[in-house]
């Protein structure tokens, strides 16, 4: 089970949907900022039972490769922790989705 979450920069119209936590592929999902394509991401961090997660994948942006990410941690601080927009350096707001599985 994971979280989905809309994500939203109050200041310019940057938004992105990522999923957090644990997805029916068994890959582990956490909520990142890349700091290389400076997109908001699901990067997957590690695998849960049959499923097996290619060591060139793990902590990388699935987009661009990078790996200048920063955890937003949103679902274990109940909150972002003053995460800000990758483009205009706003403040994001975050809007939890229905759990996806
Ligand atoms: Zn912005
Ligand atoms: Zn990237």
């Amino acid at each position: 089970m994971g979280l989905l979450l809309a994500l939203e920069c109050r200041r310019c119209d940057y938004a992105a949907t990522i999923t957090e936590g644990y997805g029916f592929s068994g890959l582990v999902y956490e909520a990142m900022s890349c700091r290389d394509c400076r997109e908001l991401v699901a990067v997957p961090i590690d695998a849960k039972g049959p499923a097996e997660l290619d060591e060139s994948a793990r902590g990388r942006c699935p987009r661009c490769g990078g790996t200048h990410l920063v955890s937003l941690r949103v679902a274990h601080g109940g909150g972002l922790g003053g995460e800000r927009c990758p483009w205009c350096d706003g403040p994001l707001s975050v809007q939890r989705g229905g759990i996806w599985d």
